[in-house]
This record gives structure tokens, sequence and C-alpha cells, in this order.
């Protein structure tokens, strides 16, 4: 008779990772055991394709299973053992491993100091001009307190479809989309405390069939309260975007949401000033709340800034028709000013790793 899957278990597991000092079992290491009659096959996964380790482990391995047939009294055949290496840093590896949305390559929470600042505008904005630039991008409308996308994408008359538990997103302007204004009535979420929140969020996000994207985009509630924090702890960050506007009075809450990302370890790929000037149809640009602000607050905390938005009737219009990409129909300032904040954060996307966080939040 062939060595039992127990026996063979406990004879591996008495082989102790030299790295991590756990047996093999529990360092993760036995990728896969293969039984054919008496002859047996292992996958081992080490950690770096030209680790010293690998003949060792090999005598080691063959010898305990010899050794529990013996004590078993069974016959074993020959042992194959084949190994592999996981190259991936670290970093990429929690990732990876906890990442609850394996097909969505980054998530990033645009977040604000307080309501009102255009991060709903800035959201969309940023999800249909990455989409312009070739990207596969899913918007969440995460502000569970005060959803918008239902208007600003121009949902009302489209179904919400649900496939084997999944929710099905809205594929609208080249973006997939999901908020809660299309589940609940808004003045039902409004009253949503805590655990309730937390959950419809959690919901929205996960059971949401994204697929494979490049970007998710999450809407964050405003603020820096009890909500926003807890819900930007919900999924796995890659990076988060801070929308502020230019005024000075602005710019303590601005301060407070780059705080708040970087308290929980969450990487600020940037600020965006919207509402930073206004372009006239004759090309003049007017400082209206005096542009740059956002900028020099960014320097003074050391985060990169990702362009100005101008302020237009036309953006009003599109967000109150639902009809996004005619934003970049109003003028040719305009239309550079959203590319160029896109181009910024594709570049601070792709070259941000996700430190360990410095300081955890419970
Ligand atoms: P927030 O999400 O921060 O509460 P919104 O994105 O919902 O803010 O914007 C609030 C209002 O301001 C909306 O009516 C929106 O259309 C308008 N708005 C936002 N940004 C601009 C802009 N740059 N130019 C003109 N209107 C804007």
């Amino acid at each position: 008779m062939a060595l039992q899957p127990s026996n063979l278990r406990n004879a591996l597991a008495s082989i102790i990772d030299h790295d991590s000092g756990k047996d093999i079992v529990t360092a993760g290491m036995v990728k896969d055991v293969q039984a054919d009659g008496d002859n047996i096959s292992l996958e081992i996964e080490l950690s770096s394709p030209e680790s010293p380790l690998q003949e060792r482990l090999r005598e080691q391995i063959e010898s305990a299973i010899r050794a529990t047939s013996l004590e078993c009294k069974e016959v074993v055949g020959s042992i194959q053992i084949s190994f592999t290496a996981d190259t991936r840093s670290a970093n990429e590896r929690i990732r990876e491993e906890t990442n609850p949305l394996p097909g969505v390559k980054k998530i990033i929470a645009v977040g604000a100091g307080k309501g009102g600042v255009g991060k709903s505008t800035v959201s969309t904005i940023l999800a249909v001009g990455l989409s312009r630039q070739g990207a596969k991008v899913g918007l969440l409308d995460g502000d569970i307190y005060g959803p918008s996308m239902t208007t600003m994408l121009g949902l009302q008359r489209e179904e919400t479809i649900a496939q084997d538990n999944f929710l099905l997103p809205f594929e609208v302007h080249g973006i997939k989309a999901m908020t809660i204004g299309k589940l609940v009535e808004p003045d039902k979420a409004l009253i949503w405390r805590g655990p309730r929140a937390h959950s419809a969020f959690s919901q929205l996000a996960l059971q949401t069939k994204w697929g494979e994207l490049d970007y998710l985009i999450i809407d964050l509630p405003p603020g820096t309260g009890d909500v926003p924090l807890s819900l930007a702890q919900l999924l796995p960050l890659s990076g988060s975007v801070i929308v502020c506007t230019p005024q000075v009075v602005a710019q303590d809450d601005a301060r407070r949401a780059v705080r708040m990302f970087q308290e929980l370890g969450i990487p600020i790929l940037g600020l965006v000033e919207n509402m930073s000037y206004f372009v006239a149809d004759d090309g003049k640009e007017y400082d209206i709340f005096g542009r740059g602000g956002g900028e020099q607050m960014a320097a003074a905390m050391n985060v990169d800034f990702l362009g100005g938005i101008p302020i237009h009737p036309d953006m009003r219009v599109s967000a109150d028709t639902g009809e996004p990409l005619k934003n970049w129909k109003i003028n040719d300032t305009m239309s550079k000013a959203f590319d160029n904040m896109c181009s910024n954060f594709i570049s601070s996307a792709e070259s941000t790793t996700l430190d360990p966080p410095t300081l955890s939040i419970s």
C-alpha cells in the first residue's frame, strides 16, 4: 500500500525552512503533492530561484519520506521533487495574497477634507480620462451618504442586473461603474450608521463583477471623520488622491485629508486643485479663488501635485446631465488640463509602491 497523505504530510512537516524558521508545510512551501502508485512527486516553492538550500532540502525531504515509509511499513518508489520560486517582492506578495479583488491591479481612493469641493467630479473625470488614455477603469461611488454617480453618469434608466450573487457594473462612457444610488433610495442610505454602512460599502466593492481592471477609483465620503477613515481601511488601497479648492481657508481641510491617508499608511498619489481657474471663451484665464493654493500646499506637505481643474458652468451641466465625456468638448485648455491630471496620476500610480503602514489605526 502507498504512504497515507497524513503520513506524507507529517514527514514534510518535520523539515524546518531555514529562512522562516517554520516547517515547510506551515511556511506554505509545499505547493503540490501527487502520488502515482508508490511514486511520489512534489512541488516545493523557494523564495529565490537560486536558493542554495535546494539540494539540502531535496535530501531532507527524501530521507524524511523514506524514514516515514519504513516506520509505516509502506513502500515508496521514486520521489520526484521540482522546485519553483516566488519572485514577487514581499510587498506584492502581501497585496496579492490579501487582495479580495485579484483582477484589479490598483484600487485608488479619492478623498477630500470636506464636501462640495468636487471630489465626485474629479473622480469621474479621472475615471473617464484614464479610460480615454487606454486604461481599463472601474468607478465605485463609495460616497454612501450622498451618492451622486447616478446623476453624474446618467444611470437613471440603466437596469441593475445581478448574476450569480454578483452585481454587473454599469458599462458607460468607457468605464465600469457601480453606485449605491441604484440599489437603495438615497434617503434610506443617509440613515445608515457604523456596521451597516461598512457592509454596504464592502458589498458594493466586493460583490460587483469588475473583471480585469487597471484601476478601480473609489469616490470616498467627504471629510476625515470615522466613516471615510474606516471605509478607507476596508479595501487594500494602493493609493489615494486628494481633492481641494485653491482658497487658503480650504487648505486646513485638505491637510487633514493628507494626514488621514498618511496615518493609514496609504500612499498619496497626489493632490488635485479643483475650481482652480476659469477659462473664458476667448481663452483668457481668470483666477477666481486664488489659483495655486493647492500646489503650494502640496509642495509644503511633500505631496505630488497632479494638476488644476478649471471651474466652468459647462462642467456643472455635464455632471447634471450625466455626460462626463462632454467635459472634453468645452475648450482645449480644459481638455488639456484633464488629460494632464490623468497622465500625472498614471506616472504617480505606476511609480508608487505600498510601504508597510507605519501606524495602524483600529
Ligand atoms: P463633492 O463630491 O466634493 O461633494 P461634487 O463633485 O459633487 O463635489 O461637486 C459639487 C457641485 O459642484 C456639483 O454640482 C458639480 O457639478 C459642481 N462642480 C464641481 N467641480 C466643478 C468645476 N470644476 N466647475 C464647475 N462645476 C463644478
